[in-house]
């Protein structure tokens, strides 16, 4: 049997996902991770985006707000501070938070402030590309 990476996404909230694959692309903080079975160790931080799960040629996409990627040779382990499946994205919720994150931007804020505005920011956009990318994928 072909070697299997066994995956598990997981946030405060609960698991999102466990299950087999053989190949799983995550967004490091440093840029985009492809991770194949027996990749080498590492710990990295996540950046707001998606994370695809292939497996036996399907595919499985999930938003992942930002956390921790622990990779060993056969576990994948994403730790989100938020996470949720493709089909779960609200999107209209995803272009309030965006416009909310953009207007709030154009005030004067602390550095505090501007710096979650901007983090909100990135998430709402992350949010609606992984939308849009599952609504091309249907059609
Ligand atoms: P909002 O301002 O709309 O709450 P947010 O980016 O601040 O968005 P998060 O902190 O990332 O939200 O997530 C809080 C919870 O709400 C998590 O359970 C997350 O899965 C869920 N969530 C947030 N936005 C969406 C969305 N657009 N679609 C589906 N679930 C969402």
């Amino acid at each position: 049997m072909a070697d299997k990476l066994h995956v598990d996404i997981v946030t405060v909230e609960g698991r999102r996902y466990k299950g087999d694959a053989d190949f799983v692309v995550a967004p490091g903080s440093e840029g985009e991770l492809g991770v194949l079975p027996r990749h080498i160790p590492l710990l990295t931080p996540l950046a707001p985006g998606s994370v695809k799960v292939r497996n036996d040629g399907e595919e499985q996409f999930f938003f992942v707000s930002g956390g921790f990627l622990e990779v060993r040779p056969d576990q994948v382990t994403v730790l989100a501070d938020s996470a949720e499946r493709a089909d779960d994205i609200d999107e209209a919720r995803a272009e309030e938070a965006r416009r909310r994150a953009e207007s709030l931007l154009q005030q004067k804020l602390s550095d505090a402030d501007q710096a979650a505005a901007t983090t909100a920011l990135a998430r709402a956009e992350a949010r609606l590309r992984l939308a849009e990318l599952r609504r091309r994928r249907r059609v």
